[in-house]
């Protein structure tokens, strides 16, 4: 039996719905033996999450998840395995969230323009963290008010690049989030690549550039793969000597989100990002 390993989600510290420690008990009752909590930008939740995991008995990384702009595309750069206490990341995680309250504002007026009003006060009723509220948070308030029928339907029809309700943002830049991460002790790795909209070559380039900075890992199975890209993003981790890692990107028992615990195991042949980490795995 390989070990069950969840090293990509998320928390009401972001956007989640569940808090760090009712994740954590989620991951432990679907079988997780090593976890991380990887909200998007910030580190508030880890203690919480790190205490429940191993008072449950479960192995735990310290994790995040970073948003990068790279050729015209947000990418997500998954730390692992980092020192939570590194004021260098601290500094620009507190960076990278900064702008989320003014674009916040500019897509509700963008929203509004549209004919839907009050998304900012209705977006942040769900919000968890003040300082990070995200598209998530404003698909759950369309939902809410029967604007879409759920969360997919308003990024199709809404969120994404495009559509009446899309601000476009310049986040981190991939240099600094894998320094960043690199620097506090822990393993970059490239989220769910079969996500973004690249063409082969960008593809190749953001790899490429993502090795030259210092990154070691990528995303192979996760929540936001299809089996082909299994199979597909694990030849990239053989073309680019990755270490192989697996996450649900869980964020809410509501939303049709893969279970936490529940994706197959990594291809054969791969080595996990956890051997590499094995100094970095708090042991329950
Ligand atoms: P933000 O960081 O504010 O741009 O929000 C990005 C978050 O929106 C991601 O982390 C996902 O949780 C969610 N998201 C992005 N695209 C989609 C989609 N097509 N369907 C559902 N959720 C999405
Ligand atoms: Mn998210
Ligand atoms: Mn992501
Ligand atoms: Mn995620």
């Amino acid at each position: 039996m390989t070990l069950n390993a969840d090293l990509h989600c998320h928390s009401t510290v972001s956007d989640g719905t569940l808090a760090p420690q009712d994740v954590a008990a989620r991951a432990r009752a679907h079988g997780v033996q090593l976890w991380a909590l990887t909200d998007h930008d910030e580190m508030a939740g880890q203690r919480a999450a790190r205490d429940a995991a191993l008072a449950l008995g479960m192995d735990y990384l310290a994790g995040c998840e970073i948003s990068v702009s790279f050729a015209g595309e947000t990418v997500h750069i998954v730390g692992l395995g980092v020192d939570i206490d590194d004021a260098a990341l601290a500094a620009g995680l507190a960076r990278t969230r900064g702008g989320r309250e003014q674009r916040a504002r500019e897509m509700s007026d963008a929203l509004a323009a549209v004919g839907i009003d009050g998304a900012y006060e209705g977006a942040l009723r769900h919000v968890g963290n003040p300082d990070l509220i995200s598209r998530t948070h404003f698909a759950r308030f369309l939902v809410e008010s029967g604007v879409c029928a759920d969360v997919p339907e308003v990024f199709r029809r809404f969120l994404t690049e495009g559509r009446p309700g899309y601000v476009p943002h310049r986040w981190a830049t991939l240099a600094d989030a894998v320094r960043w991460i690199v620097q506090a002790g822990g393993m970059a790795v490239v989220a769910h690549p079969g996500r973004y909209k690249f063409t082969p070559n960008e593809e190749y380039a953001l790899f490429s550039e993502f090795k030259a900075h210092g990154g070691r890992g990528v995303e192979v199975v996760t929540g936001s793969h299809t089996i082909p890209e299994y199979a597909r993003y694990a030849d990239t981790a053989r073309e680019f000597d990755l270490y192989a890692s697996r996450g649900s990107d869980f964020h809410s028992p509501d939303e049709g989100h893969t279970e936490l615990g529940s994706l197959p195991p990594l291809p054969a042949g791969l080595t996990p990002v956890w051997e590499p980490l094995a100094h970095r795995v708090l042991r329950a």
